[in-house]
């Protein structure tokens, strides 16, 4: 049966073209890049161009891009950096619906006498904008503010953000590991001092990321070793999945508007078919100002896992927002934060397209998913109590 992947904010197939510029690493070019051999040097120029590439993806110079192993290293490092270049000051701003590589580091930041403040957000997945420029004080060391929400798609002002965060002379850290090659990212437009992007979000492999450092940004390395990464970050580089990132970032540049256009109608032929098809549904979060791949739905009076469950016997690829299908003992955090009733968390589900899906996936999900509702409702205690009161 053919597999209906529509789980691509969680990782992403690599890409043909990725796989196919990445093999020689493995084979015949597995020299070092740090050796002083033509054999090793040859290795080394590559590398100089997939950094030229993942640059170019969020228009930024090349020598302000380090590899990493991750987002959440990038995360982890964009964050330490900015504590340990200003120790005096103990106050770090984030928001309550980042993904746990910030969240649950600033949480142990917390734990190690840092004030964090998580700024909540509304109903829509909103920020207060206000709210956030009242937060930042003369002690705060870092603002780390996603682009854009994994679970919702939401996308933060972030024009506006690095506006108020500037005039507020505080350094400004944005996790773009779910917006740079979904939507177009140029940090020249939008002045944030650090930002972190991941391949497999966008169809390289897993265990490769970057983080962007704006130039004259102080910036203290996180894994200390050899001198690799002109001494930002040491240790004998993954030379082929970078060689594979920097690929997937230019496909990713090249096809953004293109790919976006054909990825968004997708995704609102979907969301608008379960609409219309299932009744008590809707979608969670804020649809103007969302990523085009992602829609999360909340199907009332059913369990997430249910739907997932029944969905993974056609083979259809989907998250949910409630417990244990999200790998977690608790119910998303970025819904709860949201405001979003219990029932309709664990009734959320998550889709999440790539330029890989094509019309006969949605048709397939819109053919099979209602029907799946219903007799899961039927078989619900409370949903048949809800039918019956009508
Ligand atoms: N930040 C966001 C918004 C993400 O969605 C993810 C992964 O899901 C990460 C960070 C972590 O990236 P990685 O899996 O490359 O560590």
């Amino acid at each position: 049966m053919k597999t209906v992947y529509l789980d691509n904010n969680a990782t992403t197939r690599v890409a043909d073209e990725v796989r196919e510029a990445m093999s020689p690493y493995f084979s015949e070019l597995y020299g070092n890049p740090s050796s002083m051999h033509t054999f090793g040097g040859q290795v080394h120029r590559n590398i100089e161009v997939a950094r030229e590439k993942a640059a170019a993806l969020i228009n930024a110079d090349p020598e302000e891009i380090i590899f990493t192993s991750c987002g959440t290293e990038s995360d982890n490092t964009a964050i330490m950096s900015c504590l340990e270049s200003a120790p005096h000051k103990k106050h770090i701003l984030t928001t309550r619906v980042e993904h746990p590589a910030v969240l649950n580091f600033c949480k142990t930041m917390a734990r190690r006498g840092y004030r964090v403040t998580f700024l909540p957000v509304d109903r829509s997945g909103s920020l207060n904008l206000e709210e956030l420029k009242a937060s930042i004080t003369d002690d705060t060391a870092v603002v780390s503010i996603m682009y854009a929400n994994n679970e919702s798609g939401v996308i933060f002002p972030m024009d506006q953000i690095s506006e108020i965060v500037k005039s507020r002379g505080a350094p400004l850290h944005t996790d773009a590991v779910q917006a740079a090659g979904k939507v177009p990212v140029d940090v020249r437009k939008v002045p944030v001092d650090m930002m972190s992007i991941s391949g497999h979000k966008i169809h390289a492999p897993k265990g490769i990321g970057a983080l962007y450092i704006r130039r004259g940004v102080r910036f203290i390395p996180y894994i200390i070793g050899g001198h690799q990464e002109k001494g930002r970050r040491a240790g004998t580089e993954n030379v082929a999945a970078i060689v594979g990132f920097g690929v997937a970032c230019e496909l990713a540049k090249k096809h953004v508007n293109t790919a976006t256009a054909t990825v968004r109608q997708l995704r609102d032929r979907l969301e608008q078919g379960l609409l219309a098809a299932c009744p008590d549904t809707r979608v969670n979060g804020d649809t103007h100002n969302r990523l085009p791949n992602t829609t999360n739905i909340s199907f009332e009076y059913v369990e997430g896992e249910a739907i997932l469950l029944r969905l993974n016997e056609y083979n259809i690829c989907a998250s949910s927002g409630s417990a244990c299908t999200s790998g977690s003992l608790e119910p998303s955090h970025v819904l709860r934060s949201m405001g979003v009733p219990f029932t309709a968390i664990h009734g959320s589900v998550r889709f999440s397209l790539s330029a890989y899906n094509t019309d006969d996936d949605i048709e397939m999900v819109l053919r099979i998913m209602p029907g799946i509702i219903t007799e899961l409702r039927e078989l619900s205690p409370y949903g048949r109590e809800v039918k019956r009161s009508f």
